[in-house]
C-alpha cells in the first residue's frame, strides 16, 4: 500500500485515488474494496476478503466522517432520523423513510443553511459550512445499511436532497454526490431529486449535466412580495427569472418539475395564493406538493388545518394545476428540517460528545426497539 500524508474520508476519495492508495496490490483489490464500501455498505474491518494486515493499513488511511450522535425512530418505526457529528464538531441530519416496497433517504448537503427561509428550522439556525462529497455519500451508505439490516430489509430506491442546506449553493459536492450514487451505489437518475430554493445559476448548470435528475423547487409563494419575505433569496432570483431558468431546464431535460409549498395558516393558503400558484405551475407543467407546515420555534405562524389543505388542493385542481398532499413524516421525532439538531444544541440537552461507537448497530437496535431516544 502507498501511504498518504494524512488519512482521508472513506467516501471522499475517487476510485483512482483508492487504486493509488492500494498501490502494489493486485487491481482486483480496488474492486473488492470499492464494492465493499458502495454496494455492501461494509466498514474497513468488515472487508474480510482482505488480509488482516491490509485492513489495518486501510483503516489508518481511510476514516469515517460521520459519528452518530443519536438516531430516533418514529412511533410506527417507518422513519428514522439520524443526527451526525462531523470531524470539526458541526452536526447534520439524515432521514431514512421506509415504504412497503422501497426506501428513501433524505440527505443534507451543508451544515446549516444560509438561505434564511423564515419558517425553516435550519434557516433559523444559520450557516456553518459546506459538506464534502464524502460526508454526503456516507449519509446514504449508513442509512442504506440500517435499511438493509432492519426488521424488514429494504433497498434504497430514492434519494432526495432535501435535508439541511441548499444543494445548489454547494453545487460541486451535490453533483459529485449524484454521480457517485448513480454510478457506484446504482440508484437511477430518475430516482434522485434535487430540491432548491431557486438558485438560478445552479439550475442552469444542472440543465447542462448529462444525468436527468428530478428537480424540486421550494416555492412557498407565487408573488414576489410574499416570497421575498418567506424565501429571501427571491430578492436576488425573483419569480419571473426563476420561471425562465426552469423553462430552460424543462426544454433540455424533459423531466417533470415539482414545487414544494409548505402551507402556512393565513399566509400562503388564501384563495389568491392558490390562483397565483396554479398559474405559475401551469406555465411550467409543474406538479405541486402541499406540505402542512411543521411548527418551528423561531416562526410564530402555524400550519394550515387539514381541512384548508384539502380545500386548497381542490382550488388548485379547479384552476387547472396538479397537486398532491404530502404527509409529514416523523413529526413526532422532530424530523422537520433542522429540528432534531436544534433540540440537541440546547445546552441542557446537549449530548454531543457522547460517543456511540458503532453507529449503524445502534440505529438498527433502536429501530428494533422503537425506543424514543430524544430528550423530553
Ligand atoms: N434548501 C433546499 C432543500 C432543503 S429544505 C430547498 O429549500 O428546497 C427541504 C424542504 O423542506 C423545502 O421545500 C423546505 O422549504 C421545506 N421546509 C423547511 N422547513 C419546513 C417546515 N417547517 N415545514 C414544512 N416544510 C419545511
Amino acid at each position: 500500500m502507498t501511504a498518504t500524508a494524512a488519512p482521508q474520508h472513506r467516501f471522499e476519495i475517487s476510485r483512482e485515488q483508492l487504486a493509488t492508495l492500494l498501490g502494489d496490490q493486485p487491481s482486483y483489490r480496488v474492486d473488492q474494496v470499492w464494492k465493499g464500501f458502495y454496494e455492501q455498505f461494509r466498514s474497513v474491518d468488515e472487508l474480510t476478503n482482505l488480509s488482516k494486515g491490509l485492513r489495518a493499513e486501510l483503516e489508518e488511511q481511510l476514516t469515517d466522517s460521520l459519528e452518530l450522535v443519536t438516531a430516533s425512530v418514529s412511533e410506527n418505526g417507518d422513519t428514522t432520523k439520524f443526527l451526525w457529528r462531523l470531524h470539526d464538531g458541526a452536526t447534520i441530519e439524515t432521514v431514512l423513510m421506509l415504504y412497503p416496497d422501497r426506501a428513501t433517504v433524505c440527505i443534507s448537503t451543508q451544515a446549516g443553511c444560509a438561505m434564511a427561509c423564515q419558517f425553516c428550522a435550519t434557516g433559523q439556525a444559520g450557516f456553518d459550512r459546506h459538506l464534502g462529497v464524502g460526508e454526503v455519500v456516507e449519509q446514504v451508505i449508513k442509512a442504506a445499511r440500517v435499511a438493509a439490516e432492519g426488521p424488514t430489509p429494504r433497498r434504497i430506491s430514492n434519494i432526495v436532497f432535501m435535508g439541511m442546506g441548499e444543494p445548489l449553493a454547494n453545487y460541486d459536492t451535490t453533483w459529485a454526490t449524484a454521480q457517485r450514487l448513480h454510478a457506484d451505489v446504482g440508484i437511477s437518475a430518475r430516482h434522485l431529486t434535487i430540491s432548491t430554493v431557486g438558485i438560478i445559476p445552479g439550475i442552469r448548470r444542472l440543465a447542462a449535466e448529462p444525468l436527468p435528475v428530478n428537480l424540486a423547487v421550494s416555492l412557498h409563494a407565487a408573488n414576489d412580495e410574499l416570497r421575498d419575505e418567506l424565501v429571501p433569496i427571491n430578492k436576488r432570483y425573483p419569480l419571473a427569472d426563476l420561471a425562465e431558468a426552469l423553462h430552460g431546464y424543462l426544454a433540455v431535460k424533459n423531466r417533470r418539475l415539482s414545487f414544494e409549498w409548505a402551507m402556512i395558516d393565513g399566509v400562503n393558503d388564501r384563495d389568491s395564493d392558490a390562483a397565483e400558484l396554479a398559474e405559475y405551475a401551469r406555465s411550467l407543467r409543474a406538479h405541486i406538493n402541499l406540505i402542512p407546515l411543521n411548527p418551528t420555534p423561531g416562526y410564530p405562524t402555524v400550519g394550515s388545518t387539514m381541512k384548508r389543505v384539502r380545500e386548497f388542493r381542490q382550488l388548485l385542481e379547479d384552476f387547472g394545476a396538479n397537486a398532491t398532499i404530502r404527509q409529514n413524516r416523523g413529526t413526532d421525532i422532530d424530523a422537520a428540517c433542522g429540528q432534531l439538531r436544534n433540540v440537541y444544541q440546547r445546552p441542557k440537552d446537549r449530548r454531543i460528545g457522547e460517543r456511540i461507537p458503532e453507529a449503524t448497530r445502534v440505529a438498527v437496535d433502536l429501530a428494533r426497539k422503537r425506543s424514543d431516544s430524544l430528550p423530553e
